[in-house]
């Protein structure tokens, strides 16, 4: 059995943070195993804004499709509580020309369902897919590496491996078993995210509406 029928590393999670590993990995000539217990491909845009730092790690990794699909992040329009009347337009981020330190200025929004797509096309260059559904149970670790627990389709596997990335999530079981904190505080603030379709008098695609008080933004849909 060599390193490409049992790769040195298993990537546990193939959110972004498990998806760049990988690829770093393989890029890097190591092959990798990437597991996600989710079955299907991963629905929604959830967070969408790439800051400059990461499109140039994104262009180190040789992968320009990030900002190149990417839509530059619109200004923000505030506007008189209760009205459609703007108040004013800033942008999140000091407008900087680009210099040979810092190449890329401009976040850049793409939802994290085509940011996947996008780097699983990459990893698949490598011959290297996400085996979805697969889920890690646990792990023990030794001198000699991991044994991981995973299961499919309720069918358990140990898998046997020098090294192990967890990028299973801040809920993960990595983090649990290894007994890390995850310093942090709930707010009661009020948060909704969806991937939905809006039309409105005050909405286009040139500006992000914002109000003081998000509970009394100004759109009505
Ligand atoms: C509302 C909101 C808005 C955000 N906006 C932004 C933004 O604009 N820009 C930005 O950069 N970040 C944003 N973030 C943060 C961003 O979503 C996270 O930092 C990012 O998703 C973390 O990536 P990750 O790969 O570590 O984890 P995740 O994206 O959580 O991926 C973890 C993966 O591991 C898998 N997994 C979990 N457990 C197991 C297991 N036991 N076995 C196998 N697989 C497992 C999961 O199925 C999942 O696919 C936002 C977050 C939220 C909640």
């Amino acid at each position: 059995m060599n390193s490409y029928t049992h790769p040195p590393v298993l990537v546990v999670g193939a959110g972004p943070v498990g998806l760049v590993a990988a690829l770093t990995l393989l890029q890097n000539g190591i092959p990798v195993r990437i597991i996600d217990k989710d079955p299907n491909p991963r629905m929604g845009q959830r967070g969408s804004g790439i800051w400059p730092r990461t499109l140039e790690l994104f262009n180190f990794l040789n992968v320009p499709d990030v900002n190149d699909l990417g839509k530059p992040s619109p200004p923000v329009r505030s506007y008189k509580p209760g009205t459609l009347e703007p108040l004013n337009d800033f942008s999140m981020v000091p407008h900087i020309e680009p210099t040979p330190t810092i190449p890329f200025t401009i976040p850049k929004l793409i939802g994290q369902q085509l940011l996947d797509v996008v780097l699983q096309r990459h990893l698949e260059k490598f011959s290297c897919f996400v085996e979805g559904g697969t889920e890690l149970r646990s792990f023990e670790q030794s001198d000699e590496g991991i044994t991981a627990v995973l299961a499919k389709n309720e069918i358990l596997e140990n898998f046997h491996t020098k090294w192990m990335i967890g990028a299973d999530g801040a809920k993960g079981v990595v983090r649990k078993q290894l007994g890390l904190i995850f310093l942090g505080e709930t707010r009661n603030d009020a948060f909704l995210t969806g991937d939905i379709r809006l039309t409105a008098e005050c909405l286009d695609r040139e500006v992000c509406p914002f109000s003081m008080g998000w509970k009394r933004a100004p759109i009505q849909c």
